[in-house]
């Protein structure tokens, strides 16, 4: 799909981490950058003689005529490039300085700056690859941890808009099927007509259905599980992050009421990365600022996909905290009763088996022990290794959300009388097919574009 509003003039961009490293490289993609790197090269072979695929040495010369840097310079040709557009990469020596200078003179030979994302968001529009694997592009590049890298890897690899792509294809095919139902009278159309049609869209909700079960996994492996951290004021909360964190962060203090704030925290567990949320002790106060930090603690718990709530084994269980349990899913719930070192009460008794912990803070043992139960909850509770296809993006839920909507509003007229309410089902089914091909890009619109990309690194 070659489009005409792609800007064509030649973009260039510092594709390299903007720190010290070895080697920095300088990209360039569209019609001259063959043409600019030879202004500003002295090399081996001229870069617009050279085959496509090749290596050439050479020296980037300031407009001065003293030399920038050493340089490799790597030709790609179109179409067979990441853009498919003529690219040149040149690798110059790492650092800020050399590799600013460098786009420094391509951008005198006639070169413009990249914005962010246009080196992928050019792949797009020229066709090399959809908008689920061009975003995919930009997933990798921010992936926290192994499993996010390789669902990005598989999503850059088309598994998911191969997915997508049979949905479209069978939307197309369910509206064809219904629009050629217009053409025929009541008479010329056999019944098995319109119970055909209501199967396939059946079948096709059915998937999205499935599809949409996957963007838990997806989303925690991408954004990491929330795990927030509840409790009455001093039952070791603090500690507990602190534990889990292998470093001192929130405040431990023995005053009641010391994490006044929502703390955030990120960790890799065991391939699976988690955001910890201390949150402010619970109790009811008087103090503005700390009822401030009880009704953040309520959101926290409402946005958790787990829920650790720490007791103190040396103090009683209270009416008012059990009132407050039964607010909360059960099976998002771990109770840590802590401070068995200095135990007087067994909470055990009145708390369902399965899903408690008992430890004490103190030994670095039982945080550990604590460790791995957390990360088996998480794996067991959102089925972790099984991740093919994941849809992970919130773009793609919102999207497969909508088709879904529209699809049982066209499966409820198909209740009634297919043949009277034709009209009004394929209006439905065209817009589940406008949903799902803006998730692919089959249809897109410039300003989904310049959003979708405008969070992408330049040089990307
Ligand atoms: P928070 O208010 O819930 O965040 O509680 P903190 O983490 O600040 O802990 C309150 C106090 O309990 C501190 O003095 C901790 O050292 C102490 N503490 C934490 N865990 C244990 C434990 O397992 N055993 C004992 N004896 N004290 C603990």
């Amino acid at each position: 799909m070659k489009d005409s509003s792609i800007e064509n003039g030649t973009i260039a961009a510092i594709a390299t981490a903007g720190s010290e490293g070895c080697i920095s490289i300088v990209r360039l993609s569209g019609p001259d950058a063959l043409n600019i790197t030879e202004k500003i090269t002295r090399s081996t072979k001229k870069p617009t003689e050279a085959a496509a695929n090749t290596v050439l040495y050479g020296h980037i010369v300031g407009s001065d005529g003293i030399d920038i840097d050493e340089v490799l310079l790597l030709i790609l040709r179109a179409p067979k490039t990441y853009t498919c557009e003529d690219m040149v990469e040149i690798q110059g020596h790492g650092g800020r300085i050399s590799a600013a200078r460098i786009l420094r003179r391509c951008l005198e030979a006639g070169a413009r700056p990249a914005e962010p994302g246009e080196f992928t968001k050019r792949a797009f529009l020229n066709g090399r690859m959809d908008l689920l694997q061009a975003e995919a592009v930009q997933d990798l590049v921010k992936a926290q941890s192994e499993a996010a890298a390789n669902m990005a890897l598989e999503q850059l690899e088309g598994g998911l808009s191969t997915a997508i792509n049979e949905l479209y294809d069978e939307l197309i095919h369910l509206l064809a099927d219904l629009e050629a139902t217009l053409d025929f009278s009541e008479e010329q159309l056999l019944l098995p007509v319109y119970d055909e049609i209501k199967n396939l869209n059946e079948l096709i909700i059915n998937k999205i259905e499935a599809l949409l079960k996957t963007w838990q996994q997806g989303h925690i492996l991408r954004e990491g599980a929330a795990i927030a951290i509840i409790g009455r004021p001093n039952v070791g909360k603090s500690t507990l992050l602190n534990r889990l964190l292998d470093k001192e962060r929130a405040i431990v203090s023995p005053i009641p009421g010391t994490t006044r704030d929502t703390i955030e925290e990120s960790i890799l567990l065991n391939g699976i990365p988690l955001r910890l949320i201390d949150t402010a002790g619970m109790r009811t106060t008087e103090c503005d600022i700390e009822r401030e930090g009880i009704e953040r603690t309520r959101k926290t718990i409402q946005r958790a996909d787990l829920i650790l709530h720490v007791l103190d084994a040396s103090q009683p269980l209270d009416d008012e905290m059990k009132a407050f349990w039964r607010e909360i899913p059960k099976e998002k719930l771990l109770y840590v009763v802590n401070k068995i070192d200095i135990k007087r009460y067994n909470h055990a008794e009145s708390l369902p088996k399965n899903r408690i912990f008992e430890v004490s803070l103190l030994s670095p043992d039982d945080a550990q022990r604590l460790k791995r139960c957390i990360h088996e909850t998480i794996t067991s509770a959102f089925h972790l290794p099984d991740q093919a296809h994941a849809v992970i993006s919130e773009r793609h839920r919102d999207l497969l959300l909508l088709a879904e909507r529209s699809l049982k509003q066209a499966d409820q007229l198909m209740k009634g009388q297919v043949e009277e309410n034709t009209l009004y089902i394929a209006t439905h089914v065209r817009d589940a097919i406008e949903q799902i091909g803006k998730i692919t890009g089959r249809v897109y619109y410039e300003e989904l574009l310049d959003q979708l990309f405008a969070g992408f690194c330049i040089g990307k």
